[in-house]
């Protein structure tokens, strides 16, 4: 299947979420890299770590990095498919969050997650983005922009959903 480019990974701040109310306290064991917002949300990072090694994976990377990654339907939703946010660095962690529009059937939702989870990864390499400007500048100079400027694009994020869109399709239909 074949999609349009789709906007992605452009920085937005949501007044929704204050820093002091992402913090994690208390917890005997670490609290994992990627978190549903939401129960709908969690249900589906869930879901989408047991059915797809590659969401699997990136997951497991983004464990080992200083990034938490929210992921949420949103109650605005500016995106057809999915986009990521630069939220905030503190306290020796940098929050993202992913927005995910929640019209797609569980398997594009999933398709779309591991996109976003790839993004995520790429600014897990990138120590230097603490801020919605450097995120910019990070993927100015590291993603190909769609028609609006805003909005950037990387080849490794489309082929992590495709890859995922495969391994989905795999799993429904063993005979094909
Ligand atoms: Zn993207």
């Amino acid at each position: 299947m074949h999609r349009a480019p789709s906007a992605c990974a452009f920085g937005l701040t949501l007044a929704l979420l204050t820093p002091a109310t992402l913090v994690a306290k208390g917890r005997e064991l670490p609290a994992p890299a990627v978190r549903g917002l939401q129960p709908e949300t969690a249900a589906l990072v869930q879901q989408a770590r047991a059915r797809s090694a590659t969401v699997k994976a990136l997951v497991d990377v983004l464990g080992r990095s200083d990034l938490v990654v929210y992921v949420e339907f949103p109650p605005y939703l500016d995106s057809a498919t999915a986009h990521t946010s630069f939220l905030a660095a503190f306290g020796g962690h940098r929050y993202l969050i992913v927005s995910i529009n929640p019209r797609h059937v569980v398997e594009e939702r999933i398709a779309l997650l591991g996109h976003e989870l790839q993004h995520a990864v790429e600014i897990a390499g990138a120590p230097e983005v603490r801020s919605e400007e450097t995120f910019h500048r990070f993927y100015l100079r590291e993603a190909w922009s769609t028609s609006d400027p805003r909005h950037y694009e990387t080849t490794a994020a489309q082929q992590a959903e495709e890859m995922v869109r495969r391994e989905l399709q795999v799993r429904e239909l063993p005979g094909r």
